[in-house]
């Protein structure tokens, strides 16, 4: 593990020189850098992660100290002129810019610590690290942590024009324009901007390496790597399903032991990942969505956007009485669960989930299948991976971010029951979760992204 890579130079002897990490703010994001440490640490790469305080949410901060420190340089990022970044936006994408716009710091935070082989930067930050990284010639990958197919569109987004309408690579995706985070279409949006500078630095990187696997994407991985969807596109490494950092964990609670009761395959596993809201009167639709289904759910709620404002009562939002009539067949949580692990137990057949790309890849992982409801962001370009891929079902209708109205319990039950008798997904849900071994087990994509990535960077 990474605890056993010295970061200090022992009895004198000069440090390997190490892979700097740099992840985007979030858990989205921590997550897949954290777990890709520990990949390449176990393949003898030594790595540091840069890491900017304080985090955003209060999970950040958790996993972060659990880390060994020795893995860990602080960032001191420079902070947003206040008149440009109102702070009323989402913190979590006002922190990316931050950090994007932190990159000329890293130049002498090099040179002041042991040396760095190579950088692996995060996508939602990665335009000004890309220049940075060129102009001091240290060679730099880019993290994509989102699906193969998002990857496609940070890259031909530059060149599209609102009157286009949806994006066609023919033969390969077909990405319709209701589909795209919402920022993007907004011409003054500052995501927008971003994402634009990102998708046009992407050549400068050395190599992308993609949290997917060939099985989930075959098409848009083959076109990635041919030029079809961009000329001059770095060579696109699937590593996905990023395994775990940790092996095995000592998470339980009452929840987890409610779980061992249940009878195997038989619970929906309800989230909406680390930071996506729900209105109270969707959670109450949801909340009725769920009982009105019959199904055993176990279902983690969440009503704000950063956890440390999180202080409800689980009543309040879902209404009174709703967790004694539940009893026995549902359990409510407003905390932050391993989901890892609640998604390999035995019990869990499925996900109610808003399609956060991690949780995708936990997914075809555990092999559970999912009922796909994106809220924003890149989420519906992943739910329609999901859809395609036969990871699971995405009723299209179903409203997100900026739409009117609410989904209603009747469709909630509705779609929950089918998803949980459809035989034709859990087919193909039990070949991809083998795909997905396959892609991670000795031999597969995963070793041998890495080892290209170390013959790239290890002279
Ligand atoms: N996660 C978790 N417990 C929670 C909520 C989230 O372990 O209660 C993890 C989840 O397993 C995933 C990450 O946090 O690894 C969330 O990333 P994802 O891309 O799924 O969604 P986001 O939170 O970025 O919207
Ligand atoms: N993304 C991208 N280019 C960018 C910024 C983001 O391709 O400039 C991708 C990235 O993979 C990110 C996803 O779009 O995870 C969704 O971004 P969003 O900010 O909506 O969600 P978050 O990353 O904050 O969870």
């Amino acid at each position: 593990s990474y605890a056993e890579m010295p970061s200090k130079p022992i009895s004198g002897e000069p440090c390997p020189p190490r892979v700097l990490l740099i992840p985007s703010a979030g858990m989205g994001h921590l997550v897949p850098f954290v777990r890709l440490a520990a990949a390449l640490s176990a393949r003898r790469i030594a790595v540091s992660l840069l890491a900017a305080h304080p985090t955003i949410s209060e999970a950040e901060s958790r996993l972060i100290s659990s880390l060994p420190p020795s893995l860990i340089i602080e960032f001191p990022i420079a902070p947003l002129d206040p008149s440009l970044f109102p702070p009323s936006s989402d913190p979590f994408l006002l922190r990316m810019e931050a950090l994007r716009r932190s990159a000329h710091l890293l130049p002498p935070l090099i040179s002041a610590s042991a040396p760095v082989s190579s950088l692996i930067v995060d996508i939602s930050i990665a335009s000004n690290f890309l220049q940075v990284a060129a102009a001091v010639n240290i060679p730099c990958f880019v993290l994509f942590t989102s699906s193969a197919a998002m990857l496609a569109l940070c890259s031909v987004f530059p060149s599209y024009s609102p009157s286009s309408g949806d994006i066609d690579i023919t033969g390969v995706i077909k990405i319709p324009s209701f589909t795209f985070p919402l920022p993007l279409h907004d011409p003054n949006h500052f995501f927008k901007t971003q994402f634009v500078a990102n998708g046009k630095a992407l050549t400068l990187a050395s190599g992308i390496l993609v949290n997917t696997f060939s099985a989930l994407e075959p098409k848009v991985l083959a076109a990635l790597n041919s030029g079809e969807v961009l000329p001059g596109l770095p060579p696109v490494i699937p590593v996905g399903p990023l395994p775990p950092a940790r092996k095995q964990t000592s998470w339980t609670s009452p929840e987890m032991r409610w779980l061992d009761e249940q009878p195997e395959r038989s619970v929906i596993y309800v989230s909406f990942g680390s930071r996506t809201a729900m209105s109270k009167e969707q959670i109450r639709e949801l909340g009725a969505g769920l009982e009105m289904s019959g199904c055993r759910f176990f279902w983690v709620m969440k009503s704000k956007m950063v956890d440390r404002e999180e202080k409800g009562e689980i009543e309040e939002l879902v209404g009174e009485g709703y967790v004694k009539r539940v009893e026995g067949r549902g359990v409510v949580v407003m905390d932050w669960v391993e989901q890892e692990v609640v998604l390999a137990h035995q019990a869990v057949i499925g996900f109610l989930s808003h399609c956060g790309w991690n949780s995708m890849m936990e997914a075809s992982a555990a092999g559970v299948r999912v009922l796909a409801w994106p809220r924003g962001g890149d989420q519906r370009v992943n739910a329609a991976v999901v859809a395609a891929s036969g990871l699971g079902i995405w009723p299209e209708e179903w409203v997100w971010e900026g739409e009117e109205g609410v989904v209603v319990a009747e469709e909630i039950a509705k779609k929950v029951t089918e998803l949980m008798v459809d035989n034709g997904v859990a087919e193909r849900v039990a070949k991809l979760a083998e795909e997905a071994a396959t892609a991670v087990a000795e031999g597969g994509s995963l070793g041998n992204g890495l080892a290209l990535f170390g013959r790239k960077v290890i002279v």
